[in-house]
């Protein structure tokens, strides 16, 4: 029997760990290895930010899912991958493997950026449960007292598409509260342009984007980078002072530390068509853990983001592969990655479609509606309920 290891319990380690038992059944044996015990649904942390959500509402325990479908879960944290000797190490055990999925997400690295960051510094951030509901009370004392808001990303953002959704979201729920005029919202980016998500935009993203913001009455400063964040006052490396009341800013990501030995000089794994590693031919990596370069160079460095759509098609790949090498026949076909995308605006949403991922496409299209925002309202149930019945060959 197959020893298959997955490093990572979302969207990338759920998905491979249930295409693996799925395609070969008996024929492998799965352990998912997580640090954390549930799922978390991470696209909904927005809306807990704002109090929409509660943490019940978008988590789902890890054991009783995985369990149920005979898959072995070990809930430590990877402290390394020794890849010669074919090992996942944790803090208390070893893990030996026939197959490696790395799936394990990113390091925010509010680390690069003095006083970036709830940990320890001074702004906000919706990129983990813990991180939402803290920026969800300062929110809460902001609405007592609002003041100047300050939302987006720093340089070598990847994952840039939240930090939209929280600014459209605080100035619909500013205007629904009828105190928007108390509260100037700044949006800053490392993007050259709003809409450039970092993949060079798509259709008219960036003057959509301009307009969308421009109607909100959102000052925009994008191209640009951030020195450092004193408490209260976010200081641009062009010497612009931003004093804030209330700021969420995203940090850039890195791969995790257990895995960066692996991956490219930030830790992301470098991956074939089929996401498996370039050099260990028996690890493969799917999601935010894998190496994508940008599609072009930019003034100040952004990232392209591995969205949630793209790392669930990554890991069913990544699967089909292993079992065809488990079982013998044709791997599967190679193909680029797409994109499909849901942004929330607060009174509306965006749909967003590309194939590729990157430029030049063969389609394209960006679309705001309020139907889109009922979209993504029924597909956050849509994906609790695939996750909790193990669903992966859904689509
Ligand atoms: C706020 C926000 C909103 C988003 N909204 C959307 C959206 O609307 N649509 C969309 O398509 N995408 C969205 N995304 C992107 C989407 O969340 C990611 O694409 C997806 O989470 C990537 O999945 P992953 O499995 O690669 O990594 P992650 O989801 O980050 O999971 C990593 C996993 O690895 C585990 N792990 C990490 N390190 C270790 C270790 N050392 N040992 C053991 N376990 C470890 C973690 O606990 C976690 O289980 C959003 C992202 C954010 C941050």
């Amino acid at each position: 029997m197959a020893k298959i290891a997955v490093i990572g319990g979302s969207f990338g380690g759920l998905t491979a760990a249930f295409e693996l038992k799925r395609l070969l059944g008996k024929k492998a044996d799965v352990t998912v290895i997580s640090d954390d015990d549930k799922f978390v649904f991470i696209p909904s942390l927005p809306w807990l930010a704002m109090g929409i959500r509660r943490a019940a509402d978008i988590t789902v325990p890890l054991r009783p899912i995985l369990e149920s479908n005979k898959i072995a879960f070990i809930n430590e944290k990877a402290t390394g991958v020794d890849a010669d000797a074919s090992k996942v190490v944790t803090e208390k055990s070893e893990i030996a493997y026939d197959y490696l999925v790395i799936a394990s997400g990113p390091h925010l690295a509010f680390e690069e950026v003095p006083g970036l960051g709830p940990d320890g510094g001074n702004t906000d951030c919706i990129f983990t449960l813990g991180q939402a509901e803290k920026t969800n009370a300062s929110w809460n004392r902001f609405l007592e007292s609002p003041g100047t808001a300050v939302i987006g990303s720093v340089q070598g953002v990847s994952c840039s598409g939240p930090t939209y959704e929280y600014a459209f979201e605080i100035d619909t729920e500013l205007r629904h509260r009828k105190i928007r005029h108390k509260a100037p919202i700044v949006f800053i980016t490392s993007e050259p342009y709003v809409g450039h998500f970092g993949i060079g935009g798509l259709r008219n993203s960036k003057t959509m984007m301009e307009d969308e913001f421009a109607k909100r009455d959102i000052k925009v400063i994008a191209n640009t980078a951030v020195a450092e964040i004193a408490p209260g006052e976010v200081i641009l490396k062009d010497g612009t002072k931003l004093p804030f009341k209330l700021s969420m800013l995203a940090p850039a990501m890195k791969g995790v530390p257990a895995v960066s030995h692996l991956g490219n000089p930030r830790g992301f794994i470098p991956v074939d068509g089929r996401y498996r590693h370039t050099k260990h031919r028996n690890i493969f990596a799917v999601g935010v853990a894998v190496a994508i370069a940008p599609p072009e160079p930019t003034p100040v460095p952004t990232g392209v983001p591995k969205t949630g759509y793209m790392t669930v098609s990554m890991a069913k790949t990544a699967a089909l592969t292993i079992a065809s090498d488990i079982l013998g026949g044709p791997p599967p076909q190679e193909k680029p990655l797409d994109v499909l995308c849901l942004m929330d605006m607060g009174d509306k949403a965006a749909i967003m479609k590309a194939y590729p991922v990157l430029p030049p496409r063969q389609e394209s299209m960006i679309e705001a509606g309020v139907r889109y925002k009922w979209a993504k309202i029924a597909f956050e149930k849509y994906f609790l309920f695939k996750i909790r019945h193990g669903l992966s060959n859904w689509p």
